[in-house]
């Protein structure tokens, strides 16, 4: 072991001291690893070759203090890392004092007992070593304090993302239509993953909507254009093992291939992107396109994050659609398929409404079969339902789109007419009642013919001031329909009042 508690060797430069090396009585320090190497002080310089060799310089001061102070700048110039002894004859004490604050390690009044100056050595080569070792400490916890922050800044980031994360599949979960889903998705994922496209598609409901961060048609055009291509050739069953996340673009490639500005520069050039199925259970019902513009590809952690939206977006549209599909069923009747009577509540209070503020005519026709009793009392109750289902398909079939149809009770439906005239409602009546007249209804074993009659009312009337006023006055009508011998149209009219309460189209008239 040398005295710096280690086998490292050791090497002290004697500078201007040759002579002490040829003293015998210190050499026992070179069975402790110090070895002395001796030169001349006269052109000394402390050159980089010296600096990598040597740990301490025993330096014989001279007369001239500017000089030692030179020599002591110059040891201090570089890596702190020699021990300097200086050994002197009679120096003052200012300049010793001078010598020790410019970096000399020690100074020693010659002559002196070889064991002062071994002493020295030792004690000097201990503290220079200590000196490395808290240098070397420092790097090190430098190098720790960096590494843990950069990891606070990752671990804060990545509990941001989450929270963001939490946040979208929240927004996703609690909308109930698929287009809240997805404008969800669009209000909450480009922040999340610096996404600056965003499409999904749905092989299962035909949709899909692009969003770009500067709502760039062009772009979106392309996306929807992928899009469609994506789940036009998507397998509708994902096999088992499938990866979740299908790599588009391994490396940077332009994915708008022919978006060109004015100056005919693409406009965005290049891009990574992915597409992620949207996957439940088995099936494979659409696809979640996400870009961004540049050459940075999505990370480890954002792949994992993109999987956590894909299945989510996939959930929840899947909620929606179930919910949409039981909203639907429920506002529906069973039977023909046309809106229930709870169901017409909604758009009547709407026309109404829209009639009042913006004086726009609506009208309600109510519908009535005539003598449907004894169609099922002859043909059976199965032949009077498939009579009201193709009767109500029939109504479909001629009413305008904007137009809705809805079973108002047993054999009665009622027809919505937004934005219609009274002549126009007249007319179309006259058109449905004809037209059932004139349909052979075929069941199982022939054919049945029938008739109806219909009352309208129209709305705003000086008579209505309510929904429950209209329908009452569609019924008057309807009521004066049957009264004046069925199979004809009457037009509520507060003038014509009992026992024929309106002015009426019979065919029998
Ligand atoms: P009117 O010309 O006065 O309207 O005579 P009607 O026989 O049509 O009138 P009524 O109210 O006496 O009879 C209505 C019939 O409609 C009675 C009922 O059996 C039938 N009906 C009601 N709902 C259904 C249904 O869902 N299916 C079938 N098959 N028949 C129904
Ligand atoms: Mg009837
Ligand atoms: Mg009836």
């Amino acid at each position: 072991m040398n005295i710096q508690g280690d086998m490292m060797p050791s090497t002290v430069l004697l500078v201007g001291t040759s002579a002490l090396h040829r003293d015998r009585r210190w050499h026992h320090l070179a069975d402790r690893g110090i070895s002395f190497v001796p030169v001349p002080r006269a052109g000394f310089r402390l050159d980089h070759s010296i600096r990598a060799g040597v740990h301490a310089i025993l330096y014989q001061v001279g007369p001239d203090t500017d000089a030692t102070l030179a020599f002591l700048d110059e040891a201090a110039a570089g890596p702190s890392d020699l021990c300097i002894i200086l050994l002197g004859r009679s120096s003052k004490a200012d300049s010793v004092a001078l010598y020790l604050r410019r970096g000399a390690y020690d100074y020693i009044s010659w002559p002196c007992s070889i064991g002062r100056l071994a002493d020295s050595i030792t004690s000097g080569l201990a503290k220079r070593r200590m000196s490395i070792e808290v240098r070397n400490l420092s790097g090190t916890l430098a190098s720790a304090n960096s590494t843990l922050a950069h990891d606070r800044d990752m671990l804060k980031q990545y509990n941001q993302r989450l929270a963001g994360l939490n946040q979208l599949t929240q927004a996703l979960a609690g909308s109930l239509k698929s287009e809240d889903v997805v404008q969800a998705l669009f209000a909450g994922l480009p922040a999340l993953i610096g996404a600056d496209l965003i499409g999904v598609a749905r092989n299962t409901r035909a949709q899909i909507w692009t969003w770009s961060r500067e709502a760039d048609p062009v772009r979106e055009e392309a996306a929807r254009a992928h899009l469609l291509r994506s789940v036009e050739h998507a397998p509708s069953r994902i096999t088992s093992g499938a990866t979740t996340l299908r790599l588009i673009h391994s490396r940077p490639l332009p994915i708008v291939s022919s978006a060109t500005d004015p100056a005919g520069k693409c406009r965005f050039p290049h891009g990574v992107a992915y597409d992620i199925p949207l996957v439940f259970g088995p099936h494979n019902n659409g696809v979640l396109h996400v870009a961004r513009s540049g050459s940075i590809p999505f990370s480890e952690q954002e792949h994992q994050l993109l999987a956590t939206v894909g299945t989510s977006l996939s959930l929840s549209l899947r909620n929606a659609d179930t919910y949409q599909d039981i909203q639907e069923l429920a506002s529906r009747d069973p039977l023909t398929g046309v809106l229930n009577r709870r169901s017409l509540d909604g758009p009547l209070t709407r026309e109404f409404k829209a009639g009042l503020r913006y004086g726009a005519s609506a009208c309600l026709m109510l519908l009535d079969l005539d003598y449907f009793k004894t169609v099922n009392d002859r043909l059976g109750h199965t032949a009077g339902d498939r009579v009201l289902k193709d009767l109500a398909k029939l109504m479909t079939d001629t009413v305008r789109d904007v137009d809705i149809v809805g079973r108002y009770g047993g054999e009665e439906f009622a027809v919505i007419l937004p934005h219609t005239s009274l002549e126009q409602a007249k007319s179309l009546a006259e058109r449905l009642r004809s037209l059932i007249e004139r349909q052979a209804f075929s069941l199982d074993d022939g054919m049945v013919r029938t008739t109806v009659s219909i009352g309208i009312a129209d709305a705003p009337h000086p008579t209505i001031a309510s929904i429950a006023d209209w329908v009452n006055a569609a019924d008057t009508a309807l009521y004066a329909a049957k009264a004046q011998g069925r199979n004809c149209v009457v037009v509520y009219s507060p003038l014509h009042l009992a026992p024929v309460q309106a002015a009426a189209l019979c065919a029998a008239a």
